[in-house]
């Protein structure tokens, strides 16, 4: 990688990569340990990713209340999840969620109350990220906004030393030299136009995999949102409340179960009293795959008709956005019928990530800790989406532990000789053959979104709709590894930009065949992952699905240490 630019160099003790909620967390936590800590975000930490447009709910549970969510939640997805880690998460969250100053469901004191519109009562994401950016400025942490990671750089022992990239504004490379780095470049969309999510490409996982991390879960990357159609709204906890037609008028669906963002505390309707039970909404897994087959034979409508009249009002302080762009197309979601469409959200509403091998959420190669949708969340949400709160409270959690973890690694390793370091990346970055024409990657993009945006092939699962799949993205692979690249040279921001498309065609093709093939090795149906050929759940596959490297990427099956949660007795523990 070239430019004519100078680079910007940098050293740092912890690099943090990413600029939403879990890179916030890491950084704050880690500068609060006494590290020098930079921070470069894609896009300009604060408003980039998915959470300062969509995210509302957190995992806040009073420790009364725990030992009923985590069973609720393990039976949702699947019997996955481990006891441990939802108990870790579900402390930390609650000792650092109120440092923001929001209290159960309702803002009580702090930034919160006073910037809240009248009325709500969520965090409302662009608030809190405001504020996480705020924070993490006055910390003492450098943040280069505009400026994403390519690769991470390795030293001669083979630990991740640092990260290389490009300023986007400025049409300049970096290279940051840092003693530790954690990777928060949230999950894959494949620039479906999820909301918020066209910068989650999936780079953590292609750069992880690179330096030999393991992605877990992937099979759990298929999460479809439900929008109007036409639109990339897919803020769906109003699901709940929803009836669905067909095009005649007959009812397709009535009420919602397993709606991302229907539970949890604070996911009730305004003005109607507590938020639903989640327990049942094993079925929400099945109502989804309904609507979609209902979808592939023809149009569906949605109406808000279930909700309450007192509710409504609260309804649209609560999620304002979502009501924007109905307005915008003339609907009144409780009266019309609008037609509806739907949209992956890959692993950013799915679960699977880079695969961590301690509590810190370290990746088992020196240097490199992850945080957020760049970690897998089997161990807390199993195969059922984690929006909707659990995914929220990850980042606060796995941030924390991550941050921590890594600026003790890199103040522990005191100070470091300035040795010759190594770029990892190759797909996209450094081809194996004759480099493709400029532009290339947009081609390359439709080839992977053709095979895994489509609800047809990738919400109802097959083993052959799978295999057909994998042979286009081979192709597609090969052609990347072998010939992608942005332009070396000279002409500063078109060149730098370009550079960063490539990698994340790379980035979302790897992510592609990793989702594809660990679909391929859970010969059942469990949780999101709806394979028609195996309709059931096999109760002999409770493990997970660790798949490692990136050219030729294999599967191994691991089992889960920790016994079924529902099977757990709490009175027992407690008595002991
Ligand atoms: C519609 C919708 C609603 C949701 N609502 C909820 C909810 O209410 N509750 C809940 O718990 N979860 C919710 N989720 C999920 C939640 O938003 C995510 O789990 C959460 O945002 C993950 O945070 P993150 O920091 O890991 O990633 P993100 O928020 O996606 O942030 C990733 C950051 O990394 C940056 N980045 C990407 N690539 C690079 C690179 N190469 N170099 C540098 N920076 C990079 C991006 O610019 C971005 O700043 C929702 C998701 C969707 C799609």
């Amino acid at each position: 990688m070239t430019s004519a630019a100078e680079p910007l160099e940098v050293d740092t003790d912890v690099l943090v990569i990413g600029g939403g909620p879990a890179a916030t967390w890491a950084a704050l936590t880690a500068r609060s340990e006494g590290a020098r800590v930079t921070l470069v975000d894609k896009g300009m930490c604060g408003s980039s990713g998915v959470a300062p447009a969509a995210t509302v709910g957190h995992w806040w549970v009073e420790p009364a209340k725990r030992e009923q969510a985590i069973i609720e939640r393990d039976e949702v997805g699947g019997n996955l999840s481990e006891r441990s880690w939802m108990l870790a998460l579900l402390e930390e969250t609650w000792r650092r969620w109120p440092e923001l100053g929001l209290t159960h469901g309702y803002p009580a004191g702090g930034i919160f109350r006073r910037m809240a519109s009248p009325g709500a009562r969520y965090c409302q994401g662009p608030i809190y990220l405001r504020e996480m950016r705020r924070r993490v400025s006055h910390s003492g942490v450098r943040i280069l906004d505009h400026s994403p990671a390519l690769e991470l750089l390795l030293d001669a022992d083979g630990a991740v030393a640092g990260a290389a990239g490009v300023q986007r504004q400025k049409g300049r490379p970096w290279r940051i030299r840092a003693g530790a780095v954690v990777l928060a470049t949230g999950g894959c969309a494949w620039k479906s136009g999820s909301l918020g999510s066209n910068v989650n490409t999936g780079d953590g996982y292609l750069m992880a995999a690179e330096v030999g991390v393991s992605l877990s879960g992937m099979e759990f990357s298929n999460y479809y949102g439900i929008v109007p159609k036409g639109s990339s709204m897919d803020k769906n906890g109003f699901n709940m409340v929803s009836t669905f037609y067909d095009a005649d008028g007959n009812i397709v669906q009535s009420g919602w179960s397993g709606a991302a963002g229907a539970s949890g505390p604070g996911g009730g309707l305004p003005g109607t009293g507590p938020a639903p039970s989640i327990s049942g909404a094993r079925a929400g897994t099945g109502q989804k795959a309904a609507l979609i087959r209902a979808h592939l034979q023809g149009p569906v409508f949605q109406r808000l008709d279930l909700a309450p009249p007192q509710a409504r009002e609260g309804m649209r302080a609560q999620m304002p956005n979502f009501f924007v762009s109905l307005d915008r197309l003339g609907i009144d979601p409780f009266l019309d019928r609008y037609e509806i469409d739907f949209v992956n959200e890959g692993t950013v509403r799915g679960t699977g990530g880079a695969r961590v091998v301690d509590d810190t959420c370290w990746t088992g190669v020196p240097g490199l800790w992850v945080a957020g949708d760049t970690a897998s969340r089997e161990a807390i949400v199993g195969g059922a989406s984690g929006a909707g709160a659990p995914n929220a409270a990850w980042t606060i959690s796995s941030g924390t532990w991550s941050g921590r973890a890594a600026a003790a690694h890199a103040l522990g390793r005191g100070a470091r000789p300035a040795a010759e370091l190594s770029g990892a990346g190759h797909a996209g970055l450094r081809p194996a053959g004759t480099p493709l024409p400029r532009g290339s990657w947009r081609q390359l993009t439709v080839a992977i979104q053709d095979e895994i945006n489509p609800p047809a092939k990738n919400g109802l699962r097959s083993g052959a709709k799978l295999d057909a799949s994998l042979r286009e993205l081979d192709l597609v692979w090969d052609t990347i590894r072998d010939g992608l690249a942005g332009p070396d040279g000279s002409s500063g921001e078109a060149t730098v930009r370009e550079q960063v498309w490539a990698r994340e065609t790379a980035a979302m093709a790897a992510s592609a065949r990793w989702a594809y093939l660990s679909a391929l090795a859970r010969t059942e149906s469990r949780a999101m992952h709806v394979r028609e050929d195996f309709p059931s759940t096999d109760p002999g596959q409770r493990h997970r699905v660790v798949i490692s490297g990136v050219d030729a990427p294999q599967v191994t099956l691991e089992e889960i240490q920790d016994p079924v949660i529902s099977a757990f007795d709490f009175a027992d523990e407690a008595a002991a």
